[in-house]
């Protein structure tokens, strides 16, 4: 697979003519990794967010059994959630490490889409690495693929006929899908007023940060996100700033 050039075009604003979106992501905090900002402008304005996440990411504690650390990680995104003004939160299910592209991920996140009816959905970067030759991870992957491909599934009576069984009707109204963390992004939000609340959004991952670094983790999430969202933001009139790969339909 080719992957996207890396250019130093400006992003162009993301569009806002929406009400309704959800985020498809594979693991808790991969929305607060740079995300969530973006989110607090959103519900900020009026706009409905609801996060779905394939797996509770019960894998990704090396000190925790996956039985108590899928728990653990399904509080903590649901308080990272509400810092940012997301109220619901779903759990797909899949398990953590695993997660298979295919027919069976595609129809529960078409599920979801049908549930929740969103105009912008958003989701993980789905491409093989972050940019150059940083690896992403087989999770990311899949679930940003099949996210991509059921915003189309969902509109389409006959793919997942089971769905309108279950009283899922179709929903064709997704306009965009936004892919975050992408290494060729194309628009961005302004992340500035949502800053502070993503920083305590990633915060709420404290069990997982404390895990990961030896850094302070009140110093680790702001230096994370300082850097990141400077680095888009040196495409977006030198404000910090949230980047996406918009994908329109
Ligand atoms: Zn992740």
């Amino acid at each position: 697979m080719t992957e996207p050039q890396i250019t130093s075009a400006p992003l162009a604003p993301m569009p806002e003519d929406w009400q309704r979106a959800l985020a498809v992501v594979a693991h808790p905090d991969d929305l607060e990794y740079g995300c969530s900002a973006a989110v607090a402008a959103w519900t900020d304005a009026g706009r409905d967010v609801t996060y779905v996440l394939a797996s509770r990411g019960e894998a990704g504690i090396d000190t925790l059994e996956p039985a108590a650390c899928g728990p653990l990680r399904e509080r903590e995104q649901r308080a990272g959630a509400a810092v940012v003004g997301v109220g619901t939160v779903e759990f797909l299910g899949h398990r953590d490490g695993v997660i298979e592209y295919g027919p069976a991920l595609r129809r529960d996140i078409a599920a979801a889409i049908r549930r929740h009816r969103p105009e912008l959905v958003v989701t993980l970067n789905h491409r093989d690495t972050w940019g150059g030759t940083v690896w992403n991870t087989p999770d990311h992957v899949a679930v940003g693929r099949a996210t991509l491909d059921a915003a189309a599934d969902a509109g389409n009576r006959w793919i997942f006929p089971d769905l309108v069984e279950q009283g899922l009707e179709p929903w064709n109204g997704v306009r965009w899908v936004a892919v975050a963390g992408s290494g060729n992004p194309t628009h961005a939000v302004d992340a500035t007023p949502g800053l502070e609340r993503a920083a305590r959004s990633l915060l709420e991952h404290r069990t997982y940060i404390e895990a990961l670094t030896d850094q302070d983790p009140e110093s680790y999430v702001r230096d994370f996100l300082a850097a990141h969202t400077g680095a888009a933001g040196e495409r977006f009139g030198g404000r910090p700033a949230v980047a996406f790969e918009l994908f329109g339909r």
